[in-house]
């Protein structure tokens, strides 16, 4: 007797996720080869390519400045309170600066992309919100050199509450590890300061936009011509942003000069 056996180990055929998506028919199969459409168009797939390549770029160039910045970590850490102070310095990008996750969670995310209208958003974790974070004694470690150094990767298990995590020194750049403290303490920090800077840019756009109709608003009220225009040409952003590049140049320009004014270096030698 035949025994017919079902391998079900492996994953069903692929079928485009799309609500009201049918299996076709061997006829419509048939037709639609001959019409020469594919369910994946080549434009779709050069566009998958694009995107990919694009994507290679982006990690290339957060690799590049994750050095940089780690290279430059006690030039920053000095200038803590000032980077928090100024808002073009705080708001940058510092979501590849921090590396978190852990067993049933998986990695966890400092940048989100958010889908509005058909326009991606990005919304990343902030310089500001990862110096708030090295501030807690979760985040620091003594290192043998007598530096304190600052956690930037972890991992463990929410249900164990173990972990493992590593540590960078600014003063000897040393990476040292750091073993059993609370994976809890370090996946819910991080999970706050991201939830915060996610409201930060909400309410940022919410304000700007407000703010463009009051003076639309304003301008109607005062006669002036608004068959042309709507409240979309009163919106701005914040204008330029600075990157990480600019601010530790600045940092260091600024350190020359302090050194300058205290006779501790001399320019002209
Ligand atoms: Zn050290």
């Amino acid at each position: 007797m035949a025994v017919i056996h079902i391998d079900d180990s492996k994953p069903f055929p692929y079928f485009p996720a799309e609500p009201n998506n049918k299996r076709e028919t061997f006829a419509d199969f048939c037709k639609r080869q001959a019409m020469g459409l594919n369910l994946v168009s080549d434009e779709m797939e050069q566009e998958k390519r694009e995107q990919a390549e694009m994507q290679e770029l982006m990690k290339k160039s957060c690799e590049r400045k994750y050095v940089l910045f780690y290279d430059n970590l006690d030039l920053i850490l000095r200038h803590r309170d000032e980077i928090r102070g100024t808002p073009r310095y705080a708001n940058i990008d510092a979501h590849y600066l921090i590396r978190g996750g852990g067993l049933y969670v998986g990695p966890f995310a400092t940048t989100k992309m958010f889908n509005f209208a058909g326009t991606l958003v990005n919304i990343n974790l902030k310089l500001y919100s990862l110096l708030e974070i090295w501030d807690n004694a979760q985040f620091k470690a003594e290192c043998k050199c007598g530096g304190t150094a600052v956690i930037r990767s972890f991992s463990g298990s929410p249900l164990s509450g173990c972990s493992q995590a590593t540590a960078i020194c600014p003063t000897c750049k040393k990476e040292i590890r750091v073993k059993n403290r609370s994976f809890g303490g370090y996946y819910g920090l991080l999970r706050i300061m991201m939830d915060k800077d996610i409201e930060t840019v909400s309410r940022k756009i919410v304000a700007n936009w407000t703010f463009a109709e009051v003076n639309y608003n304003k301008k109607v009220t005062e006669g002036n011509d608004a068959k042309w225009n709507k409240a979309g040409s009163e919106l701005h952003g914040d204008g330029e942003p600075c990157n990480l590049e600019t601010m530790i140049n600045e940092l260091k320009m600024k350190e020359f000069q302090t050194q300058i004014e205290a006779g501790e270096v001399n320019p002209n030698a």
